[in-house]
């Protein structure tokens, strides 16, 4: 498989200008200029599913529009290996994992093929979660900097997999991290800086009525009654089955709808066993759709968000989150656990409503159910706070100024 990805954006830079004003764009410009003739080389393990390659999907072509020369490489690995970064994943998470010393070895294995293979011309490289993390061995020999941007809430992370990852940051340049509790006591500069969302792609941009009535029609549900819709990877800590519970506690009193629609991705091979769980959990239920949706299907996700009523992100454990501020870009009332970065995006009863269990969730549920008035006023918050907070021009400002500052001594950086 090819490793390295040739985006194209449809949207053009100036086309941000109505969402985020002409400032904000001179500004990204201004910046943007610091890095000319200089490579940012970004490394993941996968081009499709999750929050990672959402981002630098959208993120690489939008540097390229500025003028920065961004690419985006995977490294390659065996089932076996994403099965071991998969629970280092959740482990860091706090999920409770086994992990072996044989898992630690078939990590340094794969890194050494990954290191031999892959191309590093970057002048800055930037490697995204646990899986590429050892790649920075690299370092020693080619210099340029380095830095590693951690999309885990690892503010109680299982401390073997984490001191083992840490040997490895430690060498970096700089680290990111998404939310103020997830940093690290680390001899390295952190940034903090949240993910985004892009709102002219098609998970993000107005849909028409007819759009989003045939997507509902497709999947079979109906209109005549309310929907609450959760879009996430096949994964425990997305905590479906709680979904599930929760909607059974809110039937019992607004007839509604459910869906749990999500994939699978490449660098999660344990997705097609949740679904089947969910699928089996669900059966006998026409209530209840449970959708997996194949990797390209955007337009159908945001048409899914844009025809809930009410979105829900029950995690148990998040990174940041990218679907809450998909929903509350469209104004959606959202019910959401307290967990990672949720709150950031959540502001009780402001921007939505919290929740921390299966009975509170259905109670918000309700509440937002039951009260319109209440949830459109939390949806058109929502909405304000993502403008001012997540969209991809404050993302792309926050990397360019970090770019900028891996040049400087570290005692003059403000960010
Ligand atoms: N997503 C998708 N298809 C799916 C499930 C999720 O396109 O079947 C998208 C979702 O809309 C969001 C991203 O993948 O943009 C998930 O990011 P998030 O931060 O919510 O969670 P992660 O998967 O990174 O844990």
């Amino acid at each position: 498989m090819e490793n390295e990805v040739h985006l194209q954006s449809r949207s053009r830079l100036q086309d941000y200008e109505p969402i985020v004003g002409r400032s904000c764009l001179e500004e990204l410009r201004m910046l943007a200029g610091g890095l000319s003739g200089k490579i940012v080389q970004n490394i993941s393990s996968t081009f499709v599913g999750g929050g990672v390659a959402e981002i630098l999907e959208h993120m690489v072509p939008l540097l390229n529009q500025l003028g920065v020369d961004a690419r985006w490489n995977v490294i390659h690995g065996s089932e076996e290996f994403f099965e071991v970064t998969k629970r280092f994943h959740n482990a860091l998470h706090g999920k409770k994992e086994r992990i072996l010393t044989e898992d630690f070895a078939l990590f340094s294995e794969v890194t050494q093929q990954n290191l031999d293979e892959l191309r590093f011309y970057g002048d800055i490289l930037f490697a995204h979660d646990p899986q590429p993390v050892a790649l920075i061995a690299k370092k020693k020999e080619i210099g340029r900097k380095w830095v590693w941007r951690c999309h885990i809430d690892v503010s109680n992370p299982n401390k073997k997999v984490w001191e083992f990852l840490r040997g490895f940051v430690v060498d970096y340049d700089a680290a990111v991290f998404s939310a103020p509790n997830f940093a690290q006591q680390l001899p390295i500069r952190q940034f903090l800086i949240s993910p985004s969302i892009d709102p002219l792609s098609d998970k993000n941009r107005e849909l028409d009525a007819e759009t989003i009535n045939s997507v509902s029609t497709k999947y079979g549900l109906t209109s005549d009654k309310p929907m609450i819709v959760q879009i996430s990877r096949f994964d425990r800590l997305k905590d479906p089955l709680g979904v599930i519970e929760a909607f059974e506690m809110v039937k019992k009193s607004i007839d509604c709808q459910l869906v749990l629609a999500g994939g699978t991705a490449t660098d999660d091979p344990e997705s097609e066993e949740v679904f089947e769980e969910v699928r089996e959990r669900a059966e006998g239920n026409s209530d209840i759709h449970v959708l997996l949706v194949p990797p390209d299907s955007d337009l159908e996700i945001n048409a899914l968000q844009r025809a809930a009523t009410v979105v829900l992100q029950k995690s148990l454990k998040e990174g940041f989150g990218l679907t809450i501020s998909e929903a509350l870009w469209k104004a959606k009332p959202v019910v959401a656990t307290a967990v990672g970065g949720i709150p950031l995006q959540v502001r009780n009863k402001f921007t939505g409503l919290l929740c921390y269990t299966v009975e509170g969730a259905a109670y918000a549920l309700r509440q937002l159910l039951s009260n319109p008035e209440y949830a459109n006023r939390l949806g058109q918050n929502g909405k304000e706070h993502v403008r001012q907070n997540f969209l991809i021009t404050n993302h792309l400002k926050d990397y360019l100024l970090m770019f900028l500052s891996l040049g400087q001594p570290s005692d003059v950086i403000y960010l």
